[in-house]
C-alpha cells in the first residue's frame, strides 16, 4: 500500500493555538511586543547567550548581525559554500562581497583549510553555516579568526538544539542567526533570532530592526515622552507577537522534537547502513545533530533526478540538499569549490520531521533501498 510521507512537517497544535488566542486577547499583535520580549528571554537559554533579538526571519537576523559587526562596501566576507541563498545574499545586502570557501566532505560545513586559503587583506569576517543543523568546526575557525583579526558569525538557521563540545549552537561565534521558517526544527511559519554574548551588538541590531528607532515597548516604559530622531538607516525586521507566542511553545517542545528526529535518523542509519549506493549523513562524536534534514549522498553512477522522481512516485517526499553558492549566476566570478559542487549534484533529502512514525521510517527506507538499487536509475 502506498503512503505519503512528507519531506518536512511542522509539529504544531492546540498549545500553539491557545498561545495565539492569548495574544489576540492582549491586543498587542504587532512586533517587538511583550511576547517577543518573553521569547527572547526563553531563547537565550536555548542558545546559551545573554542577548537575543527576535526577527522577521533568519535572513534579516544575518543582515543585522553583519551590519552590527561592521560588514560594508569594499569588504570581503568568507562564507561556507554549501548553503541556502540567505547566507551569501545577506553579505551582499551590506555591500560587501561574499567569498565562498569549500566545505568538508563529511559534514558539509566550512573547511578551515579553505578559509585560510581565501583570506585577503580585504577580508573582515567569516560566516560558518551549521549545515542542516550540525555545528561547524568552531574551535578551528575561532583560531583562524583570532589570528587574522576577523569576526566569526554562525548561520545557525537549522541548528536550534544542536551542541558542539557541550556548548549550544548560538554560543559558538561572535553572533548567530536562527530561522523559525516552517521547514526548520522549531517554527512559527516565519521568524528568526539574532543571538550574541555581546550586548552592544544586539542593542545596535535592535535599533536597526525597527527603522533605526528604539522599539515602542522601550519608549512606553519611559517616564517622559521620547520622540526619536533618525540617525541610522534601519529596517522593519520585527517578529510579530503572534509568531513570538507560537515560538514560545515551540521552544518548550524543542527537546522532544530533536529526540523524535534523532530517533528517525537512527532508524534510517540502521535500515540503510548497508546500501552500497548510498553514503549516509554522519553525526560527529563531539557534537549533537538536531537533524533539520536527513540527506543521502548518492553514488556517482546514479541519476539523481530519476531517483527523486521514483521516490516521489511512491509517496516519499524528497528534494536536492541545499545549494552550491559559487555556481549561482548572482555571485559572479568565484573560485571553484569542488566538494560543494559535488554535494549539490548528488544529495537527496528524504523525509525528516518530528512526526515521523517507525512505520514511516521503515516505509521510506524500503522504498529508498528499492529505488537506488534498481537499474532504471543508473546513468
Ligand atoms: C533556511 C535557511 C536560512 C534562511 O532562513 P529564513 O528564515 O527563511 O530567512 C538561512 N540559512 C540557512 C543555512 C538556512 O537553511
Amino acid at each position: 500500500m502506498t503512503r505519503n510521507v512528507a519531506l518536512g512537517q511542522p509539529t504544531v497544535g492546540e498549545e500553539e493555538l491557545a498561545a495565539v488566542a492569548d495574544v489576540f486577547a492582549s491586543g498587542w499583535l504587532s512586533g517587538a511586543g511583550p511576547a517577543c520580549v518573553a521569547l527572547e528571554s526563553d531563547f537565550a537559554a536555548v542558545a546559551g547567550v545573554d542577548h537575543v533579538l527576535a526577527t522577521s526571519n533568519c535572513g534579516s537576523a544575518l543582515h543585522l548581525a553583519l551590519l552590527a559587526l561592521g560588514s560594508g562596501p569594499g569588504d570581503e566576507v568568507i562564507v561556507g559554500d554549501y548553503t541556502f541563498p540567505a547566507t551569501g545574499h545577506s553579505v551582499m545586502w551590506t555591500g560587501a562581497r561574499p567569498v565562498f570557501a569549500d566545505v568538508r566532505p563529511d559534514i558539509w560545513s566550512l573547511d578551515p583549510a579553505a578559509v585560510e586559503a581565501a583570506i585577503t587583506p580585504r577580508t573582515v569576517g567569516i560566516v560558518a553555516v551549521d549545515v542542516f543543523g550540525q555545528p561547524a568546526d568552531y574551535d578551528e575557525l575561532r583560531a583562524i579568526a583570532d589570528k587574522h583579526g576577523l569576526w566569526l558569525l554562525e548561520d545557525a538557521a537549522c541548528a536550534a538544539g544542536a551542541t558542539y563540545k557541550g556548548r549550544p549552537a548560538g554560543s559558538l561565534a561572535d553572533a548567530a542567526a536562527f530561522s523559525f521558517h516552517g521547514r526548520k526544527g522549531i517554527t512559527a511559519g516565519e521568524g528568526g533570532a539574532l543571538v550574541s554574548a555581546r550586548k552592544d551588538l544586539v542593542d545596535h541590531a535592535r535599533k536597526l530592526h525597527t527603522y533605526g528607532i528604539s522599539p515602542a515597548i522601550v519608549r512606553d516604559a519611559s517616564a517622559e515622552l521620547p520622540v526619536p530622531s533618525f540617525d541610522e538607516l534601519g529596517y522593519n525586521y520585527r517578529l510579530s507577537d503572534v509568531a513570538a507566542a507560537i515560538m514560545r511553545v515551540q521552544v518548550k517542545r524543542l527537546p522532544t522534537l530533536v529526540e523524535n528526529r534523532a530517533k528517525a535518523a537512527a532508524g534510517y542509519a540502521q535500515l540503510l547502513g548497508d546500501v552500497e549506493q548510498l553514503t549516509l549523513p554522519v553525526e560527529l562524536a563531539d557534537r549533537t545533530h538536531p537533524w533539520q534534514s536527513y540527506v543521502l549522498t548518492l553514488a556517482p553512477e546514479l541519476d539523481r533526478g530519476a531517483v527523486a522522481m521514483a521516490l516521489r512516485a511512491q509517496g516519499v517526499g524528497c528534494n536536492f540538499g541545499t545549494y552550491a553558492s559559487h555556481v549561482q549566476p548572482l555571485y559572479g566570478d568565484t573560485a571553484p569549490c569542488p566538494v560543494s559542487a559535488d554535494l549539490f549534484a548528488r544529495h537527496v533529502a528524504i523525509p525528516m520531521h518530528a512526526n515521523l512514525t517507525e512505520d514511516d521510517v521503515e516505509y521510506v527506507a524500503t522504498v529508498v533501498r528499492d529505488v537506488v538499487s534498481s537499474a532504471a536509475v543508473r546513468r
